[in-house]
């Protein structure tokens, strides 16, 4: 027997989410669509991306449905790491690069307006999500700190000086990890209890007159005026526009869906840690992430738990013991919490672009869409959420940036696509290992 199976504790909600056992039950929904039903915009899908835009059109005062396959905020939006990062996966010279220095800009700006977006939704609608202040990107070894430092010049160069490159002793002010060197950091930045989150927003578009299904998969979109979104469970949805938000697959999404891969991303939860133990590890209780392409990821909750995740299963096959693999980055991190007990085990789906960037666009005049925003989503989803409600009310200037980003399908096919992800994944994984 090794450490972590002494450690198992509570077995029969061992595999759910930390984030759903200690939800705010906000939000009572109509349950599964049964009959016909009409709106001005039908909301495909209930995560972030889904609920950000619902929130926005509702506020506008259009009427509002949404559909959700499974229950709100179930899926990614509500199994993530919780942190607030600015930015895309990407460097700030990166994106200058490839598509000039005014739309990098703008892209930037965006993710910063996104945290104001967020934290002013917490204060406007009284959001229960333990929302906290600062993020430090860790380096393991010096070219991670170069990184670092160049992106810090990135951001500059883009107008914003708010970032702070940290030497060794200050990075370990922060987090008592001895493997960093250094880090960056964003008093910006944060972290937060994602699922709370969500259900507050939900809540909040509830309130301005939105309405929800759940368990209603939409299988497919006829064309006409209205739209008719057909569902699973024999009712339909009659509106002006659609909006797909997230990884929706239905009939007619083929060419969206071509764009994308999901991978399997896992998170432990440990046991409430004392007070002291705590602060010994964390003493700024901010969000903590390294630098590395596959990075470790972790936050304390509020009721001081660490909430670590790392790794990412390409396959999307579910592999035994994730958890095992997880803990011991966790211990090689923080040897302290080698007998520390886990509580919780659980999986979300990553859903990527071959670029890294979201993808935004129309299927038809009339149904919009958003997906692809990977491991760094949490900010985006909900500002470009914002940013598809505008499209659909007739602003389109920020839309139409992030709308001619090109995007290709995966190579491969049904059959391939799979495989060679898989490959290509594996050499970013090796060059973490030898440090390249
Ligand atoms: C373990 C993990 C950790 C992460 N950590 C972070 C982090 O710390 N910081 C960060 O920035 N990002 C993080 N991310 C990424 C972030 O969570 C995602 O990018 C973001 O939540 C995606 O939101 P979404 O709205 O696009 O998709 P989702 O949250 O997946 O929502 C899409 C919804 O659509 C529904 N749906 C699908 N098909 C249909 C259909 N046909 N009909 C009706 N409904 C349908 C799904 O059930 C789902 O609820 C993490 C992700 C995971 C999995």
């Amino acid at each position: 027997m090794n450490d972590l199976e002494k450690n198992y504790t509570h077995p029969e909600t061992y595999h759910l989410p930390y984030y759903a056992v200690s939800s705010n039950k906000l939000v009572a929904t109509l349950g599964s669509l049964k009959k016909e039903v009409n709106c001005d915009i039908c909301v495909i899908g209930a995560g972030f991306t889904g609920l950000s835009a619902a929130l926005e059109l509702a506020l506008k005062g259009l009427s509002v449905i949404v559909l959700e396959k499974d229950t709100l905020a179930g899926s990614a939006s509500g199994r993530n790491g919780g942190q607030l990062q600015r930015g895309f996966p990407k460097s700030p010279q990166e994106l200058i690069g490839r598509y000039g220095f005014d739309d990098a800009k703008l892209m930037h700006d965006i993710t910063l307006e996104g945290i104001d977006l967020i934290t002013g939704r917490v204060k406007a609608h009284d959001i229960r999500c333990n929302l906290k202040f600062g993020q430090l990107t860790a380096a393991l070894d010096d070219s991670q700190q170069k990184l670092l430092e160049d992106d810090r010049k990135g951001w500059q160069q883009l107008g914003h000086d708010d970032l702070q490159v940290l030497g060794r002793d200050e990075t370990q002010e922060m987090v008592r990890a001895k493997p960093y060197i250094g880090g960056l950091y964003d008093a910006k930045g944060g972290h937060f209890h994602p699922l709370n989150y969500a259900l507050g927003i939900a809540r909040a578009a509830q309130v301005a007159g939105c309405q929800f299904y759940d368990h209603t998969a939409a299988l497919s979109i006829s064309e006409g005026e209205p739209l008719t979104v057909v569902t699973d469970g024999g009712g339909s949805v009659k509106a002006k526009f659609v909006i797909l938000a997230g990884a929706i697959k239905l009939k007619g999404s083929e060419s969206m869906a071509a764009r994308s891969i999901t991978a399997a991303a896992h998170m432990i939860a440990t046991e409430p840690l004392t007070e002291d133990l705590a602060r010994s590890i964390m003493p700024r209780d901010i969000a903590v992430c390294d630098a590395r392409f596959i990075m470790d990821y972790y936050r304390l909750s509020a009721d001081n738990r660490l909430l670590f995740g790392g790794n990412c299963n390409y396959s999307d096959m579910d592999y035994p013991r994730e958890d095992e693999r997880l803990w011991h980055r966790m211990v090689d991190i923080f040897p302290q919490l080698a007998h520390v007990a886990i509580d919780h085990c659980w999986r979300g789906p990553l859903e990527f672009t071959i670029n890294r960037m979201p993808d935004l666009g129309r299927l038809s005049p009339q149904v919009y869409f958003a997906h692809g925003f990977g491991g760094q989503g949490v900010v985006a989803t909900n500002m470009l959420g914002k940013v598809l409600a505008e499209a659909v009310a007739g602003q389109l200037d920020r839309f139409d940036v992030f709308a001619k980003i090109r995007h290709q399908p995966f190579p491969g096919g049904d059959l391939l696509k799979r495989p060679l992800f898989v490959l290509g994944m594996t050499w970013y994984q090796i060059r973490d290992k030898i440090g390249l």
